[in-house]
């Protein structure tokens, strides 16, 4: 049988589940509030164009009114300073939107403490453990965060949400193996990341160093540590610094 053909059989059997990673994208869906003087993104919203009436007797279909970072969205080079002449996401090649991940579970210790952040130390421990983080993969951060996707003022938090350490920023963008982050929250970078030195550590290294960001991800808990590929599916949006995408992960049973 092709590699392909099995592929399909494992997917018809279950033997290969999908698992949707992406928050349905509506108007409630949370979007990052940056404080003045700084500009915010648009939330979600539809804008009717006909339903079955005279604009269009037979059709419905609606105007999309979204940033490019607005709920599940992939982050791409160009959207930070530091990547300013790095790739736009319609440049992503195909190729790379089909990856291993890793699953790095933080979700007791980010409800301890809103605040937290992942260490060097942390992933050592984790590849001592699971082995070596997956090459040209994702390392997906779960912290227990998309339990609060559907309420707005729970997912802020004040501000509070859990992150990745400037060390640890530094350290996954020039020594890890991988190709991106992808984690729960807002974006990549903790809450209290504009205070960081540099500020938005995440952000600026990673994207610095080519590699990808996927935000506001969901059902983490539900892959296992290791041995999931990761399907992602931002519009390649000329230009664009990133862009809503669909995220889906194949796990074998
Ligand atoms: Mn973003």
């Amino acid at each position: 049988m092709s590699v392909l053909a099995e592929l399909l059989d494992a997917l018809r059997s279950h033997r290969v589940e999908v698992i949707d990673l992406t928050a349905p994208l509506h108007s409630g869906t949370p979007i990052l509030q940056l404080p003045p003087p700084f500009a915010n993104a648009s939330p979600f919203s539809l804008t009717e164009i006909s339903r079955y009436d005279e604009r269009g007797p037979a059709w419905y279909w609606n105007d999309i009114h979204t940033s490019e970072h607005t709920g599940t969205h992939f982050d791409v080079p160009v959207h930070w300073i530091t990547g300013k002449d790095g790739e736009d996401v319609s440049q992503v090649a195909p190729e790379r939107l089909i990856a291993p991940a890793v699953v790095l579970d933080f979700a007791e210790q980010s409800a301890a403490d809103p605040d937290f952040l992942l260490e060097i130390d942390h992933v050592l421990a984790w590849e001592a453990e699971h082995g070596p983080l997956p090459d040209g993969g994702w390392l997906l951060y779960r912290t227990g965060w998309d339990a609060r996707s559907e309420d707005a003022e729970a997912f802020r938090n004040g501000g509070a949400s859990p992150g990745i350490s400037v060390e640890c920023a530094r350290w996954l963008a020039d020594e890890a193996p991988i190709r991106g982050v992808g984690v729960e929250t807002v974006g990549t970078d903790a809450g209290a990341a504009h205070s960081f030195d540099p500020p938005f550590p995440c952000h600026s290294f990673l994207l610095g160093a080519g590699k990808y960001g996927l935000t506001q991800l969901q059902n983490l808990a539900r892959l296992p540590v290791t041995g999931s590929v990761v399907i992602s599916g931002p519009l390649p949006i000329v230009g664009g610094s990133g862009s809503p995408a669909r995220v889906l992960a194949l796990v074998e049973r």
